[in-house]
């Protein structure tokens, strides 16, 4: 609410001495609000490993020096709480950028089966080390619009995470179904039956026939209780109990992966059953067909 004094001479023929503005300032003030949280949120994901950096420099600076054991140890943990803010720092970094061109609709053709293999490809020997193997099925082609390197980083946040929260020796199956429509989507999407918690992350647009191609990560991992689904894409939201499991994690990942999907007008769903396991899909729009030469 602003009120704004009219001098006189201001009101002409009218006798108001001040005018009254009300404007709805919700949406701004939400985003700025969210904005502030954001830089107080990234602050304080950046200072705890530099804290921890700079107490173990000063720690090594003084008594540890002399004892081989606890240097070493020490030093471990110095590399391990490096290697965290570089993950944090490519994440922001990643989010920052696909904020900036979620606008701009993406033009290229990839195959998502060929693409989702390439990523399974280069998560092998990290899936390996702890037992787990991933497997592919599906459809051998399946074209989408899309950005190859943006769809693989939507894939290799979801591999990554189903190999994060999976208990060592088991499997993490990924599929690729080319040219699905509504009730496909919906099947497809509906694969836990119906105890399993269930979200539409991002609806697709299925109006005008659209035709989409769906990828599906499902690992038999820890599960996510059904309250955390809708805050899972929020930034550094990360599931209670999980915070002190694996440390990689920087709560980033689906927050990028629902922007590049939102970019390619695409759908984000999850399902889950605490204990046994979870699936993400990710449907993205399908290339129009071309025309075989027995259409001219
Ligand atoms: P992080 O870097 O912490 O993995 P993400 O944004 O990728 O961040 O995921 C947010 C949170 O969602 C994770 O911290 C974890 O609690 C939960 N989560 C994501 N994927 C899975 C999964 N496949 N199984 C169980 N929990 C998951």
């Amino acid at each position: 609410v602003h009120v704004i004094p009219l001098k006189s001479g201001d009101n002409g023929a009218f006798p108001w001495r001040a005018l009254l503005v009300l404007a709805d300032e919700t949406a701004s003030k939400r985003a700025e609000r969210m904005r502030g949280d954001f830089l107080a949120n990234a602050s304080h994901e950046l200072r705890t490993p530099l804290a921890s950096l700079a107490g173990f420099i000063e720690t090594l600076k003084g008594h540890a020096r002399e004892d081989i054991e606890a240097r070493d140890k020490f030093l471990n943990i110095m590399q391990d709480q490096t290697e965290r803010m570089g993950r944090l720092i490519n994440d922001l970094l990643s989010l920052g950028r696909v904020e900036m061109d979620e606008h701009v609709p993406p033009s290229g053709d990839t195959d998502l089966s060929g693409m989702t293999q390439d990523t399974i490809d280069s998560l092998t020997p990290l899936a390996k080390s702890k037992g787990i193997t991933i497997d592919f099925e599906g459809d051998a082609e399946a074209r989408v619009v899309g950005d190859r390197d943006q769809l693989f980083e939507i894939a290799q946040n979801l591999i990554e995470n189903a190999i994060k929260y999976s208990n060592p020796n088991t499997r993490i199956v990924c599929d690729v179904h080319a040219n699905v429509g509504r009730e496909e989507i919906d099947r497809l999407t509906n694969s836990l039956g119906r105890e399993a918690g269930r979200l539409t992350i991002t609806s697709p647009a299925l109006t005008g026939g659209r035709r989409y191609a769906i990828l599906r990560v499902r690992d038999a991992g820890s599960g996510i209780e059904r309250r955390h689904l809708p805050r899972l894409t929020e930034r550094f939201y990360r599931v209670d109990g999980q915070k002190s499991g694996p440390k990689e994690g920087t709560g980033l990942g689906l927050a990028i992966v629902k922007h590049i999907i939102s970019r390619h007008r695409g759908g984000f769903f999850v399902e889950s059953r605490p204990g046994e396991g979870t699936v993400f899909s990710v449907c993205i729009p399908s290339q129009k067909a071309r025309p075989s030469s027995g259409d001219f």
